[in-house]
């Protein structure tokens, strides 16, 4: 059995990441909005567009003022007043001066700004009380960003400020990484959909909606297939048509042991090639990961299908598929989520690694926690900040992986590690976080 350690190394190692020339697509700005950059962005506008005044005063030339003080002030007289969005129509020329607002453009021949508390105005003319130092209050063209260099670099995910940036550099459409595509199907004769009446026995399929909202979290598009019944030739069908129209593919359920868990066995009989039967996880231990790749121009279109809804428009090319077994226990199907596929999916979306990575911080923990020591143990809970340091809570109630009441609301992952069968109150922790945060 693999550590979750190796585990993640051949997991994150199977990604092919999208391809920012293949997988791209022009979106409007608006639209854009947590979408990743599949390109750097240049702009052709310097920041600040010109030169201007970081404050309200007058535009002066130094060598007018560098000797002033309040005991032998200097008189300039005003040529004009230049408010926002005004272009300068004079020259300031020797012992002349320009009233300026923030923001404004500095007019030719003034090189420096004398903040109006240092002033006195009288008509047209203005007394200097205080000498400047040269250049003081000028914001320089281009002192912030250079036209034509690198302005946003591609991967990075957008963002209000990256929006702002973009807004202001005039790019109305951006291009970024097409969103991947993620199919989700749930395996089992006693599962049925939210509207269904329950017959004694039956389980009501709650992974599809949480596996579903997660994809949708982490941006990308879940593609919902439904359940399918413990039956090989019907599992076999639908993990096939799962496969051909998905970058990722999460099954749950059907990957222990039982008598009616047959997906592994499906995924070889359909060419996969399996990479993971199990981890020393829990929950979560029967993870089946398996890879799939397809000729360029796949079966659909060889047989002159319509393509689906799904299939890019682009030229063909070859497909691979990475497909995520997941357990059916509601529990281990999420925890097995944030810690193997999340890192996975959010990488496969062209991200860059500090930005798939997931994410722990070092907590203390309120109450004891307890493992048996045979597999890295994950229990939810909540994560407080008391003082600026995390804390973690414990989750009330049972641990088992098939209460799944308990987790709603959870922040945090609390992590026992092999071998460690008691952590004490007050000890540190490692927690990955998962969610947003809440406050529950
Ligand atoms: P399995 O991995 O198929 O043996 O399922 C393990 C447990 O998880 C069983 O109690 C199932 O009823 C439950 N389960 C399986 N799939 C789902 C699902 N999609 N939604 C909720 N519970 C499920
Ligand atoms: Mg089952």
């Amino acid at each position: 059995m693999l550590s979750v350690e190796q585990a993640e190394t051949i997991i994150l190692g199977l990604v092919q990441p999208l391809d920012a020339e293949r997988d791209n697509e022009r979106r409007n700005l608006m639209e854009a909005s947590g979408r990743v950059l599949a390109g750097a962005v240049t702009s052709a506008l310097d920041f600040p567009h010109w030169d201007n005044s970081a404050m309200d005063g007058y535009a002066v030339r130094y060598t007018d003022v560098q000797v002033c003080s309040a005991e032998s002030p200097v008189q300039l007289d005003i040529v004009e007043t230049i408010p926002a969005g005004y272009q300068p129509k004079h020259v300031v020329g020797a012992g002349q001066a320009a009233r300026i607002l923030t923001g404004s453009v500095m007019p030719q021949g003034a090189d420096t700004i004398v903040i109006q508390e240092n002033t006195q105005r009288e008509g047209d003319t203005v007394t200097v009380l205080a000498a400047p130092k040269p250049q003081a209050f000028v914001r320089q063209r281009a002192a912030f960003y250079q036209a034509g260099t690198p302005l946003l670099p591609s991967g990075l995910q957008l963002q209000a400020p990256e929006i702002a940036v973009l807004a202001a550099a005039q790019c109305a459409q951006v291009t970024v990484y097409r969103q991947p595509r993620v199919a989700i199907l749930s395996t089992g004769d006693e599962l049925v959909s939210i509207d269904q009446p329950l017959q004694p026995g039956e389980i009501v399929d709650s992974n599809q909606y949480a596996l579903a909202s997660l994809v949708a979290q982490a941006g990308a598009i879940p593609v919902r297939l439904g359940v399918v019944v413990d039956d090989p030739e019907a599992l076999k069908v639908a993990i096939a048509a799962a496969i051909a129209q998905a970058d990722i593919v999460l099954s749950s359920g059907g990957v222990s042991v039982g008598d009616y868990d047959y997906v592994e066995d499906i995924l070889a009989a359909l060419g996969g090639d399996i990479h993971i039967r199990s981890v020393a996880v829990k929950p979560g231990k029967p993870l089946t990961v398996a890879t799939f790749e397809q000729e360029a121009g796949g079966a659909e279109e060889a047989e002159g299908q319509q393509p689906t809804p799904y299939s890019t428009p682009h030229t063909p090319h070859p497909k691979h598929t990475l497909y995520f077994g997941l357990p059916g226990n509601p529990v281990s199907a999420l925890v097995t989520f944030w810690r193997f596929v999340e890192p996975a999916l959010r990488k496969l979306s062209g991200l860059p690694e500090a930005a798939w990575k997931p994410r722990f911080v070092r907590a203390t923990t309120r109450v004891a926690l307890r493992s048996d020591g045979t597999r890295e143990s994950y229990l939810w809970g909540h994560l407080h900040l008391v003082d600026g340091l995390y804390e973690f809570r414990l989750a009330d109630g049972n641990h088992s992986s098939g209460n799944l009441i308990n987790l709603a609301g959870a922040s945090g992952l609390a992590v026992v590690p092999v071998g460690q069968t008691h952590i004490g109150s007050g000890e540190f922790i490692q927690v990955m976080q998962i969610g947003l945060p809440q406050h529950y």
